[in-house]
Parts: C-alpha cells; structure tokens; sequence
C-alpha cells in the first residue's frame, strides 16, 4: 500500500516536533492532501492505524483536509478546478495550461499535542 509509506513519513514529521515539545501523547494530526496527490482518502485513513501502530501517535486521530485541484487560466485569468492530471486545460475555455496551482499537497497542517 502506497499510502502507508507516505503515512511513515507523516509519522517521523509529527514524532519529531513532539519530542522537541517533550510531550508523550498525539489527539491528531491534520493533513492536507491534494486531489492529484497520488493519495486517496480512504487508503489513508485505513492505512493510518497501521502507520501510528506502537509510535507516539498511537491512537491520534487523522483529520484529513482535501484539497482540490486547480489550474490557473491565463485566459480567464482565474484558478479553475480540475480532475485529472493528464488533462491539464481550463475546463471553463479551454486554454491548455501546465500551471497547476493547487492539488499537489501532501503536507502536515498541524499536530494537535496534549500538554496535560
Ligand atoms: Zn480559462
């Protein structure tokens, strides 16, 4: 499963700052996935349990934020939404672009740490 090597990584971003925050629990970990990430939703979310398993992060909770592809049109001179990576034109006009501004994400928005 590809989602579990990437989850791994997520793992070693978010063990590192709680260590540095000397903190022992992890209530969860927000991610930020875009739509041409390469990453689904639901595999990440069935992979997750497997990922944190005997980590600091066991039992966190993964909220993931999806976000949705999007060109930027010279033409319309506007970011338009789109759905597939091979097919990178304005769904509006039609304008071929290779300007992908958004749906590429696969990053960590925050990790929320308990303090007590
Ligand atoms: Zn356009």
């Amino acid at each position: 499963m590809h989602e579990l090597g990437l989850l791994h990584g997520v793992v070693e971003t978010v063990e590192l700052a709680v260590g540095q925050a000397g903190t022992t629990r992890v209530e969860a970990v927000g991610l930020r996935v875009g739509t041409l990430s390469g990453a689904l939703p639901d595999a990440l979310q069935g992979a997750w349990p497997i990922a944190v398993a005997g980590t600091r992060l066991d039992g966190a909770r993964l909220d993931l934020d999806v976000v949705q592809a999007a060109v930027w049109c010279p033409t319309c001179r506007a970011e338009q939404p789109v759905d597939e990576f091979f097919a990178l034109v304005c769904p509006v006009c039609g304008t071929p672009t290779g300007v992908l501004v958004h749906g590429r994400e696969f990053e960590v928005a925050y990790a929320d740490l308990d303090d007590s």
